[in-house]
């Protein structure tokens, strides 16, 4: 799936003290693409990754996927494609903590009333090194296996593409190391377009296509 996303801008509290969130921001993401996103805080990351994954809406601009733009179709179209197209991966992992690392991961399912392809899912826990910890609820579990749990429930629905905001910006280097090491695998072995946001160089190093945004103006790095 190719993504295009067209002269995005977004402005916040449009009446008394609007905030430019992002200025004609424009990229095209193509499939298998891994492409990290550097910028200071209050840049405008956030605001990109929640436009192009459909969480949010832009002030004008479009985004497309395959031609289609996501933001014309109702909200629940929306959140459909959202659940079955795209991963997204949160900073603060934004588990439910009442439901177990399993009901977690399958949660996606559920909604749209599938059953877990259990192969797949083995598969995807172990690749996670999840598999002794399903039965535990997230306060059982160290930030690190938070984060996995979190990047195995991005990737039950089989979405093209994953979106990731600073995925490893709450966990200690040690362990954001290992999610680091598993997104690229997933990347790698699972052919899916990675999208990540992040503070740290060495992790946007790792990536085929680099950009830096500041004050809402997206750039490529050497494009
Ligand atoms: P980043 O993720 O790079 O830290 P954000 O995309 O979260 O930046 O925010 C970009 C700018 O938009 C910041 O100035 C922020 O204060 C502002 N902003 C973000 N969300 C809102 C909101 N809901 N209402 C008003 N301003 C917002
Ligand atoms: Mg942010």
């Amino acid at each position: 799936m190719e993504i295009q996303v067209k002269n995005i801008s977004k402005i916040y509290g449009a009446n008394e003290n609007p905030v430019v969130a992002l200025n004609c921001t424009s990229m095209t993401i193509h499939e298998k693409d891994f492409i990290s996103i550097m910028g200071p805080s209050g840049s405008g990351k956030s605001t990109l990754l929640h436009i192009v994954s459909g969480l949010d809406n832009p002030t004008s601009g479009s985004v497309l996927y395959d031609g289609a733009d996501i933001h014309k179709g109702s909200d629940k179209e929306l959140s459909a494609f959202r659940r079955q197209k795209i991963g997204f991966i949160f900073q603060q992992f934004n588990l439910l903590p009442v439901l177990t690392a399993y009901e977690n991961i399958t949660m996606p399912l559920l909604l749209d009333k599938k059953q877990a392809d259990e192969e797949y899912l083995q598969k995807l826990t172990s690749l996670l090194g999840l598999e002794k910890r399903l039965s535990h609820l997230p306060h059982e579990l160290s930030g690190g296996q938070q984060q996995r749990v979190a990047i195995a429930r991005a990737l039950i629905a089989k979405p093209d593409i994953i979106f990731a905001d600073e995925p490893t910006g709450n966990l200690d280097s040690k362990s954001g190391g290992e999610v680091m090491k598993m997104l690229c695998e997933i990347h790698g072995q699972m052919h899916k377009t990675l999208v990540i946001i992040t503070h740290d160089p060495r992790i946007a190093e790792m990536a085929q296509r680099r950009f830096t945004i500041i004050d809402g103006e997206l750039s490529e790095v050497n494009p």
